[in-house]
């Protein structure tokens, strides 16, 4: 059984008489700081000169300077920039900056784990990951809630690493709900696995193909959308809910004896084994090479993927599907209908 840290196992005056410094404002960067920042933490943002989320996070109240300005003061660092500008970030403008005993921290264990970021040995790094998009963490704490978070310690140097990590995941709202003790490695493979494999590799493709199959076989594209992508949400939620069971306890026995009978024509043993194999390519570092390669020769793979991806017929169906529904209003104001992307 996983070790679960709650809110009377952390002092948040470890965090509180500590400086932090926030990199990076997006998904997770703007919750971080925020929900720090009214737990009384002395937060500074570290942005690039000229970065769009400046003018955001200063209208929030909060301090915001360079990157190297605001290592230079702080004695916990929590790196929130994407992953993939972590290594560069942290060879040009943290590292240089760095306070001799500062803490480095994470929400994501893969530059670490692959050995893109080599943190000297004085000091403490550390992993606060919040298992929730940002603006559910904000949103969750601001109700007086929190985001279940994972919580590792790499590097102890100060032998006070414990503390500090578990002191920041109260001060973010995550042992409201609950820590869970891993480590940079767990959590970097299952991570990876489990958005490629499973949650975002795996669902797409399973919509995407389950689609194909109903279009191809003559049936009409809405219809098909409905069955296969817009009821995923409704067996999702059961699932989360009350496990696989309560799914099958909800819909019909129809249903339910398709899913015994079916379910495993579809996902068969040799997709478990593809399911070993990419998590053998997680574990080598492979995916992690590939990916850190194509971002650093700009996107070529990534970009070509992605669009093939949004020129996937259900794109276009959902898309004027989606217009007549009222209650497919995004939530996301910064997310644009067939504009995905940065
Ligand atoms: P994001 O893309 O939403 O935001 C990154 C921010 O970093 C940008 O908004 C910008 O302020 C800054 N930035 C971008 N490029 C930069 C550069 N070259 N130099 C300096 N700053 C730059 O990222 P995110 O999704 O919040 O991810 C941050 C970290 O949190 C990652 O390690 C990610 O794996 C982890 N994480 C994300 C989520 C999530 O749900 N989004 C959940 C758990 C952990
Ligand atoms: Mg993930």
């Amino acid at each position: 059984m996983a070790e679960l840290f709650y809110d009377d196992d952390a002092d948040l005056s470890v965090i509180q008489s500590k400086k932090v410094a926030i990199i990076g404002y997006g998904s997770q960067g703007h919750a971080h700081a925020l929900n720090l920042r009214d737990s009384g933490v002395d937060v500074v943002v570290g942005l690039r000169e000229g970065s769009s989320s400046r003018a955001k996070a200063e209208e929030q109240g909060l301090n915001v300077a360079t990157v190297a300005d605001a290592v230079r003061s702080a004695d916990v660092v929590m790196i929130l920039a994407p992953d993939q500008v972590q290594r560069r970030l942290y060879a040009e403008e943290i590292e240089p900056n760095l306070k001799d005993d500062a803490a480095i921290f994470f929400a994501h264990g893969f530059n670490i784990r692959f050995g893109y970021i080599k943190p000297s040995a004085g000091h403490d790094v550390a992993m606060v990951a919040p298992k929730g998009p940002g603006h559910t963490v904000r949103r969750e704490y601001e109700a007086g809630r929190g985001v279940p978070v994972i919580v590792a310690v790499e590097q102890d140097a100060s032998g006070n690493a414990w503390d500090v990590a578990l002191s920041y995941a109260k001060a973010i709202g995550g042992l409201r709900a609950a820590g869970i003790k891993t480590t940079f490695t767990e959590e970097t493979e299952t991570d990876l696995f489990g958005e490629q494999a499973v949650l975002c590799g795996g669902v797409s493709a399973l919509i995407q193909n389950g689609f194909e199959v109903l279009t191809e076989a003559g049936y009409q594209p809405e219809i098909a959308y409905f069955e296969v992508l817009h009821e995923m949400k409704l067996i999702v939620d059961l699932i989360w809910e009350g496990g696989i069971s309560k799914q099958r306890w909800s819909v019909s026995d129809t249903a339910e004896y398709g899913d015994y009978v079916s379910g495993p024509r579809v996902i068969t043993p040799d997709v478990k084994e593809n399911m070993k194999k990419v998590l053998d390519d997680v574990r080598s570092g492979a995916f992690a090479e590939r990916f850190i390669n194509d971002q650093d020769a700009g996107g070529p793979e990534f970009k070509e993927l992605r669009s093939r991806g949004e020129n996937h017929p259900i794109e276009a169906t959902g898309r004027e599907l989606r217009k007549l529904f009222a209650w497919t209003e995004t939530r996301d104001a910064d997310y644009v209908e067939g504009q995905v992307g940065r």
